[in-house]
């Protein structure tokens, strides 16, 4: 279901979507890279979002990517991923009116014209919505799949459909639903509310025929360690968020795969 020649040295290629801005696609995006990577995969991370590119905040990096040779960039080093923003390479207010070949020649350069290097997955952050230079994103980039992010109340979920009805239409296999911004728990009490309603995006899932990845709380470390540019994936492995992050990289891979991660490679039992 490739929808663009493939990229050498990188065996999959995923899309991080969502239908609408806001809903924590970036947060999710990146965390869910540095997961993947704290399984023991190699891992690229690539901003695409034309609109709002924010891996350079989200990762704390700032500065021009080094230029290795003629037409070839070095990506940035994000807590031992390899990151590559649009943020970098543009002014932020340039992009917002971009027309679809425009957008195709941006992505393009991104992929093909960055030192990747070997990958187990390269995750792509992209522009949110179902518009035409999403949907001119999704055709020039040869993807493995892709993972919608939906925070769970209604309005969200509209937006969320017709994700998934955008890569269905490029042919590419959505891997899972992610719903963001789930249950809050208050810090004081420990009450557990659930400020945009719960379960929304897992019965949507159910309902496209799509396989859900699991549920993001809505809480103030994720924030705060996003705002300052040290995912919470990666300064606090071994905390409650990573584990969420964690599981749903786990089952992604699972999914994209149909076997394990390298770390969870089954056992040889000598008897
Ligand atoms: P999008 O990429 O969908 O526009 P962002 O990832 O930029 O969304 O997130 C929007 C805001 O919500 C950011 O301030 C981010 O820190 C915050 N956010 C995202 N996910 C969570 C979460 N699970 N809990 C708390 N805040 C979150």
């Amino acid at each position: 279901p490739r929808t663009g020649p493939a990229l050498p040295g990188v065996r999959h290629i995923v899309a991080v979507a969502s239908g609408k801005g806001g809903v924590g696609k970036s947060t999710t995006a990146c965390n869910l890279a540095l997961a993947l990577a704290a399984q023991g995969l190699k891992v690229g991370l690539l901003d695409a979002d034309i609109y709002g590119p924010s891996v350079p905040k989200l990762f704390g990096l700032s500065g021009k990517p080094k230029v290795i040779e003629e037409r070839l960039l070095a990506p940035m080093d994000g807590y031992g991923i390899k990151v590559m923003s649009i943020g970098f390479l543009i002014e932020p207010e340039t992009a917002m009116i971009w027309r679809g070949p425009m957008v195709q020649s941006a992505i393009t350069q991104m992929l093909r014209e960055v030192a990747w290097g070997e990958l187990d997955i390269l995750v792509v952050d992209m522009p949110p919505g179902t518009g035409d230079a999403q949907l001119t994103m999704a055709q020039a980039t040869p993807l493995s799949g892709a993972v919608i992010v939906s925070t769970p109340q209604d309005l969200a979920l509209i937006d969320a459909r017709r994700g998934v009805t955008m890569f269905r239409k490029v042919s590419v296999p959505i891997l899972g639903v992610i719903e963001n911004m789930a249950t809050f728990i208050c810090p004081n009490c420990g009450h557990a509310s659930h400020i945009f309603g719960h379960g929304g995006a897992r019965d949507e899932a159910a309902r496209l025929d799509v396989p859900f990845l699991g549920e993001i709380p809505l809480d103030m470390t994720i924030r705060e360690t996003s705002d300052s540019g040290r995912p919470v994936v990666a300064v606090d492995p071994d905390g409650p968020h990573a584990k969420v992050y964690r599981g749903i990289a786990a089952q992604l891979w699972a999914n994209l795969t149909g076997g394990p991660a390298p770390r969870a490679a089954p056992r040889i039992v000598i008897e």
